[in-house]
């Protein structure tokens, strides 16, 4: 058996207000006059106090991104285009992503598109990814996805949704401020949270579990106890941590049912992850009994409202559709059930379960 050679984020800085030593990382990075620094930033904060401590200077890029969509190839394409133009020619010494899951996940994509020709499409797999990226660091400004620590960019394609996974996507650099997520509206909080919970849940009930994917996982699950359940009053430290660990977790194992039946819905009905796992989460009673049921007590604590019946008027079509984007992901049903998977995850199997959501 080999085991697989983990990289991880090098270098990272935690705490309150860290986010003021970005303009120091950046300076390190930042050795001639005309060398620049790009920043992609989720334009939630371009109302916020966060727009002035961002350290540009004058000959920096700095472009807000929309993510009333989860990232595309056709977006992330063209903004590597912007980047390449406003360069002429020279590629930025960083590019730094401030958001949620998306714009750290735009931010690594640009990174390597910008010195992997061809488009993003041709990238969305495993190890396609020939040249390191440009140095690129991730701030999130909500917690859960773990997107900091992920050797994975997710991206919709025109047939899939599918991430750009290789070691040259992990983060030079993250930066870890709890101040950064005051302001995250109470139900995206909860959604973006629970991806965190539900990648626990997956992994320590997983047949890829091993004792270094359980050390993050079980941290990362009683930190989600402390947030969801007790109202901690260092819940942003917590989550923030949690999100990290999770990651970790799931880097060295692997998601499970509620990620592969989301990643349907998402492609089909466009429900963005954290959301879309919720939904799905709660049907799953018969895969995560007990996760289920910590789940369901976070919910009413929070007076979270799922939508429901939402696979009900779906075409033929969608069905077959969803199914066939959930049924696709190997490695996630091998997690769930070992290699005999396929005799399990079965159309009608998936198809119930849809129909339950
Ligand atoms: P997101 O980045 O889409 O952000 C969700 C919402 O929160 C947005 O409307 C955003 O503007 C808002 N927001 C973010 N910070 C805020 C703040 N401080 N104040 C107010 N609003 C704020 O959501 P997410 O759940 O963090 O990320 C989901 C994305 O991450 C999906 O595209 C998913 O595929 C991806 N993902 C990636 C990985 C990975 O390992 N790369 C893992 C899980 C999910
Ligand atoms: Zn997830």
């Amino acid at each position: 058996m080999k085991h697989r050679n983990f990289k991880t984020v090098p270098r990272m800085i935690f705490g309150r207000g860290s986010f003021d030593q970005l303009d120091d990382v950046l300076m390190e990075e930042r050795q001639n006059a005309d060398d620049y620094v790009v920043f992609l930033v989720d334009e939630v904060h371009k109302d916020k106090p966060l727009k002035d401590r961002i350290p540009n200077q004058s000959h920096d890029l700095v472009i807000w991104l929309d993510v009333t969509d989860e990232p595309k190839t056709t977006y992330v394409d063209a903004l590597t285009e912007q980047v390449q133009a406003f360069g002429n020619g020279k590629d930025p010494v960083s590019v730094v992503g401030i958001g949620g899951g998306s714009s750290m996940d735009i931010a690594k994509a640009v990174a390597l598109l910008l010195t992997n020709p061809g488009g993003a499409v041709k990238y969305q797999g495993w190890d396609l990814i020939q040249n390191p990226a440009i140095h690129h660091i991730g701030i999130p400004t909500i917690s859960g996805t773990g997107a900091e620590a992920s050797r994975t960019t997710v991206l919709t394609g025109p047939d899939k949704k599918l991430g750009m996974n290789s070691d040259y996507t992990v983060f030079d650099q993250i930066i870890m401020d709890p101040d950064l997520v005051a302001g995250v509206p109470k139900d995206q909080w909860f959604y973006t949270g629970m991806d965190c919970y539900i990648h626990n849940v997956e992994a320590l009930n997983g047949t890829y579990i091993n004792e270094f994917a359980r050390a993050f996982g079980e941290k990362s699950s009683d930190l989600c106890d402390e947030v969801f359940l007790k109202d901690h009053p260092e819940a942003d430290e917590k989550l923030m941590m949690a999100s990290y660990m999770g990651g970790q977790s799931i880097a060295y194992s692997q998601v499970g049912a509620c990620h592969a039946l989301s990643y349907g819905l998402a492609y089909v009905l466009g429900y963005h992850h954290g959301i879309g796992n919720c939904i799905v989460f709660n049907v799953l009673d018969d895969f995560y009994p007990e996760g289920v049921k910590i789940f369901r007590q976070m919910m009413e604590k929070h007076n979270i409202n799922l939508p429901t019946g939402i696979c009900q008027d779906l075409s033929d079509e969608q069905m077959d559709k969803m199914i066939q984007v959930a049924s696709g992901l190997a490695p996630l049903w091998d997690n769930v059930y070992g290699p005999n998977w396929k005799e399990k995850v079965t159309p009608e199997l998936l198809r119930s379960l849809y129909l339950k959501m």
